[in-house]
């Protein structure tokens, strides 16, 4: 990846949340809002103990109605922030190649409460490519907006 590659990622990202005309300083119940305001969709977190699943940090389950994003309960509450912040860069960058529902064990998906047809899944760690770079993106351009809303100083740390 060329540093090219990934300003121009970066600027796709900011323009992504940029959209979402967050008030100058969201919160989290208020990012939740918009992203759903956005879709049209309720959104659920569901908490879960992946159990032997442990490559995955994060899952999203989306039906015509609702989207259901699974974290593990097993790990801090940054990576589970992170994580969740992540599968909404799916659902913003609008993709739909990210399809793992074949992988995705019937159990869990019963677990989580789906009851309704899937219409579209993605991840967290099965494998890095340009969809999962650009969903990092949006997670990190999303924590930057969250921050502005408490701290004044984080553009010291590039934030
Ligand atoms: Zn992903």
């Amino acid at each position: 990846m060329t540093s090219r590659e990934h300003r121009v990622r970066e600027r796709s990202a900011q323009a992504i949340v940029d959209r979402l005309d967050l008030p100058s300083r969201p919160d989290w119940g208020s990012i939740i809002e918009r992203i759903e305001t956005r879709s049209g969709k309720t959104i659920q977190l569901v908490p879960l103990d992946y159990g032997e699943w442990e490559a995955v940090t994060a899952l999203l389950l989306e039906s015509e109605t609702k989207v259901l994003i699974l974290y593990p309960t097993a790990a801090s509450t940054l990576y589970q922030q992170h994580s969740i912040f992540h599968e909404f860069g799916h659902m913003l960058a609008e993709e739909t190649e990210c399809d793992i529902l074949d992988l995705i064990p019937r159990d869990l998906v019963e677990a989580a409460g789906m009851r309704e047809a899937i219409v579209r899944s993605a991840a967290r760690g099965l494998e890095v490519g340009e969809h999962e770079l650009m969903a990092e993106a949006v997670a990190y351009a999303l924590a930057r907006k969250l921050i502005s809303g408490s701290h004044g100083r984080e553009s010291a740390f590039g934030l």
